[in-house]
């Protein structure tokens, strides 16, 4: 008999269980992982909530993940069983016209854990090589999982365009937020300010990062603009899904600069296309990562001392409802979930 493993899985819509499923076969180009740990995404919770991309169920979610290398596809090079490693979920096809054109990352034939590849959150997962990186020795596993956050908040920070020394604003709090903020003040951005509304998140936006709590505020822009001394901003990341908050980094952008929509915005959203128009504005998205693999390891190397204070819960497997009502819920004590087979 195939041996089994635990998989956290939907099952239909808000419907979420553990399962017992054979443990993945790998093709020759593929490592299978022992799953160390896998964090949580807001992208997970609207999966469970809506299903937005019409996964076909039941589907074992998640898609953040790092562990150890337990089986290794024949024609792999560079990896060995024992290794440690992090793993990116995207799995462009390399053939597409998006693949061809410097787009992989947009591949229209995209294969990605959690969405029609079987996610992290269970005991192992197949991952294709050239999608795994190795994690050097002393980085925690439930700290390497942020890999992916890390590479997506890459690509918004570059989508923004803002060259070092100039102002960027991110709107919203949550763990990406967070995250382009600590991004962007690495690359010199200055400086850079993360509106919210959760203290306990905002202390978290990483060293020499300004902090705005807009909560209550029926328009932040003033307060916003005056948190750089009556300056707009060199460059604006939406990373809520609150649609007012457009209207905001529309109004506090330069002339000719970029609004980069980070969040997914279910359904339809107002836009003010006359300040777009009168300003010269761009609006620009940003989805998965240009292969920022390299720069991310390298970032969460460097970072995964102070990358720690993001990762506020680790939870076993089997506590999956609990994790997962902490990141839907916990606004007030939860930034990143993980869930931990170490
Ligand atoms: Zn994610
Ligand atoms: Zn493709």
């Amino acid at each position: 008999m195939q041996p089994q493993m635990c998989a956290v899985q939907l099952h239909a819509l808000h419907q979420v269980a553990l399962a017992q499923v054979p443990v993945p076969a790998i093709n020759d180009d593929e490592l299978l992982v022992q799953t160390r740990a896998a964090t949580i995404c807001t992208s997970d919770l609207h999966d469970i909530a809506a299903n937005p991309f019409g996964a076909t169920l039941p589907l074992t979610l998640g898609h953040e993940g790092a562990g150890r290398v337990v089986a290794v596809g024949s024609k792999v090079k560079g990896f060995r069983e024992g290794d440690r490693i992090v793993t990116h979920p995207v799995h462009p096809c390399g053939n597409c016209r998006a693949c061809r054109t410097g787009a992989a990352h947009l591949c229209m034939n995209l294969r990605h854990f959690g969405l029609n590849m079987p996610g992290t959150f269970a005991e192992y997962y197949v991952v294709r090589a050239d999608r795994a990186r190795l994690l050097p020795d002393g980085i925690p596993y439930a700290v390497a999982a942020l890999f992916e956050p890390i590479c997506v908040c890459l690509q918004a920070v570059a989508q923004a365009r803002v060259p070092p020394g100039e102002p960027l604003l991110i709107l919203g709090d949550g763990p990406f937020g967070l995250l382009m903020a600590r991004l962007a003040h690495d690359q010199g951005m200055e400086p850079v300010v993360v509106a919210g509304h959760q203290d306990f998140r905002l202390a978290r936006a990483g060293a020499g990062v300004i902090t705005v709590n807009s909560a209550g505020m029926a328009d932040p822009t003033g307060a916003l603009l005056e948190a750089i001394g009556g300056e707009e901003y060199g460059g604006v990341i939406l990373a809520t899904d609150a649609k007012r908050a457009i209207a905001t980094g529309l109004a506090c952008l330069r002339r000719k600069r970029r609004l980069v929509i980070f969040a997914s915005l279910l359904g339809e959203t107002p836009i003010d296309l006359m300040t777009v128009q009168a300003k010269e504005l761009e609006i620009v998205g940003a989805c998965n990562d240009e292969d920022r693999l390299e720069a991310a390891l390298a970032y969460l190397v460097k970072e995964s001392a102070s990358l720690d204070e993001l990762v506020t819960h680790r939870l076993p497997l089997d506590a999956y409802a609990e994790a997962l009502e902490l990141a839907a819920h916990g606004q007030e004590q939860a930034i990143k979930v993980a869930l931990v087979m170490e």
